[in-house]
């Protein structure tokens, strides 16, 4: 009997010191690329697998539970939507203010949540960002990208801004996004910003996220 318990122990010893560790391992897994601003498109593509345990602050974000980490993000279908991935944090949030957008019959034609790459931050020598967009962490969205540009130059919205990406922003267009538009009330009401309200010479019309950036 008395074996048999030490039996047991052993069993249970060598359960907690070798295996559990490889079943409960938490694994990071993330595509990353850099901007060239020179030839003004993404380079060095590459993938990263690493211990969750072993992220830098960067790779971990600001938001608790959003790092560049696939693992931190969750597949959003609704409707006849394209389906997109954001940070499981928010994806609630997001949900909620998408599904009151579409009943208040706003036309949503594109989507893209989690995207990592460095398109932010100092330009190195090379000529390249150095810092993850917020959409890296699933907690940026964009939404109608062709008729909501990004546009540098541009305190105030004029003729003078000069478009980065995305479409031409006409404010009365279909699916262009305003103040007074069902998708910007909605997703401010869960405390997201709009990207056409950022102080500076950026305006990022198709954009939201969580800091404003
Ligand atoms: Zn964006």
């Amino acid at each position: 009997m008395k074996l048999k318990s030490l039996y047991a122990k052993i069993f249970v010893l060598c359960f907690l010191t070798l295996v559990s560790p490889l079943l409960f391992a938490s694994i990071c897994t993330y595509q990353s690329w850099d901007w060239d601003t020179n030839l003004k498109k993404a380079v060095n593509v590459h993938k990263v697998v690493k211990d969750k345990n072993v992220l830098t602050k960067e790779e971990q974000g600001v938001v608790s539970g959003c790092s560049v980490c696939e693992e931190d993000q969750v597949k959003i279908k609704i409707d006849s939507l394209p389906e997109f991935f954001v940070c499981k944090k928010v994806a609630a949030k997001i949900t909620k203010a998408i599904k009151r957008t579409l009943n208040a019959k706003f036309p949503i034609f594109s989507i893209v949540g989690y995207r990592v790459g460095k398109s932010k931050g100092k330009i190195n020598a090379q000529g390249l960002r150095t810092e993850f967009s917020n959409h890296s962490y699933g907690t940026a969205i964009d939404f109608n990208s062709e008729k909501n540009g990004l546009y540098d130059n541009c305190i105030i919205f004029s003729d003078s801004c000069f478009k980065l990406r995305g479409g031409d922003y006409f404010s009365d267009a279909e699916g262009a996004i305003t103040k007074r538009t069902p998708l910007y009330i909605e997703l401010l009401k869960v405390g997201f910003k709009w990207g056409g309200e950022i102080v500076g010479k950026q305006k990022d019309f198709m954009h939201f996220s969580l800091t404003g950036m």
